[in-house]
């Protein structure tokens, strides 16, 4: 029985149906059984040694080792915008459309507790990365899934358009999508734009993998007509630059938008991960070839996993973007991939990530798990190899 006080249980019943999040109980089990670890999504080796010297050199120079400012240190509010430019052809002010925050985790939920009022309805896709409906319950709203049904996953627009209704404040984006690896197309961000427009409503919109889009091309919702104003863009170093301990993230909207996000923010963390901050401002500025050659590789990867779950036959649905592929273990014989993946690391020493705790309809997931490959080359195969004897 969950522990009480006062004859009620310690836990509100806000963040009552969150247990231990899936990463980590996976990773501690992948810790525990020394299996391969496809499950938690962190690449197994550093990002660039430059970028990694830069946090080195800020740090015995003394920079950001005491509080930074609350919206970011200046270079990387700078370095944050001119990316916005370089990349997607968006102009944001430095010192009022750019917030920096600890990784995109507390931009989720920092936008979430400044936005909503109890109540308010947050339309998301499902499944759904795992933080999203914690930090909606958090600030007490209601998610509303939007389910993306395999194995295209695509959004279905009239379920979209006719989930909206007058309690609808945020939707709720990630496009390249984790876990399903779908990308949203022009057409489909132009619909999803329209409607808000319409609807006078918020989009939030998460694009932590928006350099990892192999088929099809990152368009950010903010570049759509009407959408400047009314979207809020969340991205973070972690993913883009393999540093996912290093939990820098940022916000880029309109500043009443940025100005409320902030409000919430400095009172979560209020600063973090100083030094981190110069070291991700060169990050951002490294030329065009790494972004390039960092997409590469990992669509290379991309294809040999595919390739080899697909011959230890699973159901496999290759992604367009993202470091994960979902799978459908149905095709195996098995029924739950909950189990299925707990059972994994004894069966043949990997791990993954089952996606049905990622869904709220119970029978959409229930045979889906996923992988990571943002791993090296002979892990990879190794894992592959391993599979291939189930
Ligand atoms: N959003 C998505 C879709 C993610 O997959 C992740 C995991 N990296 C995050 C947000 C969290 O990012 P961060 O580590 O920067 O908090
Ligand atoms: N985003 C990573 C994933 O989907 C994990 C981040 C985390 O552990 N919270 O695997």
């Amino acid at each position: 029985m969950a522990p009480m006080t006062q004859g009620r249980p310690l836990l509100n019943r806000r963040l009552a149906e969150f247990g231990t999040t899936i990463f980590a109980e996976m990773s501690a089990l992948a810790a525990r059984t020394g299996s391969i670890n496809l499950g938690q999504g962190f690449p197994d080796t550093d990002g660039p040694e430059s970028v990694r010297e830069a946090a080195v050199r800020a740090l015995r120079d003394g920079r950001g080792n005491q509080y930074p400012p609350g919206p970011g240190v200046p270079e990387l509010r700078t370095a944050v915008a001119g990316h916005q430019q370089r990349f997607h052809g968006l102009a944001f002010d430095p010192d009022t459309e750019v917030l920096v925050t600890a990784g995109a985790t507390e931009a989720i939920a920092a936008t979430m507790l400044a936005l909503l009022e109890p109540g308010d309805e947050v339309i998301a896709f499902e499944p759904y990365y795992d933080s999203y409906a914690a930090a909606i319950s958090m600030a007490g709203g209601t998610r509303v899934p939007l389910l993306l049904r395999a194995p295209e996953f695509r959004p279905d627009l009239t379920a979209l358009r006719d989930a909206v209704t007058d309690r609808t404040r945020l939707l709720l984006l990630n496009s390249p999508h984790n876990p399903t690896g779908m990308v949203l197309t022009r057409e489909e961000l132009t619909a999803i734009a329209e409607l808000a427009v319409e609807r006078d409503l918020i989009v939030v919109t998460d694009e932590v993998y928006e350099h990892l889009v192999f088929d099809g091309e990152h368009i950010p919702l903010a570049s759509l007509p009407g959408m400047r104003e009314r979207t809020v863009s969340i991205s973070s170093a972690g993913k883009t630059f393999s540093f996912t301990g290093w939990k820098v993230g940022w916000v880029t909207a309109a500043a009443p938008l940025v100005t409320a996000v902030r409000s919430a923010k400095q009172y979560l963390t209020f600063v973090s991960a100083g030094p981190f901050q110069y070291a991700v401002a060169e990050a951002l500025s490294l030329p065009d070839a790494y972004f390039a050659g960092f997409r590469e590789d990992l669509r290379a990867k991309r294809d040999l996993l595919t390739r080899g779950l697909a011959a230890a036959g699973f159901e496999v649905y290759s992604p367009q973007g993202t470091y994960f592929v979902t799978t459908d273990v149905a095709a195996l014989g098995e029924k739950d991939a909950l189990a299925f993946c707990r059972a994994l690391p004894e069966r043949c020493g990997v791990v993954a990530v089952p996606n049905s705790v990622f869904y709220d309809d119970p029978v959409a997931g229930r045979s889906q798990v996923r992988f990571a490959f943002c791993k090296r080359e002979g892990v990879l195969r190794d894992a592959v190899e391993r599979l291939g004897r189930l």
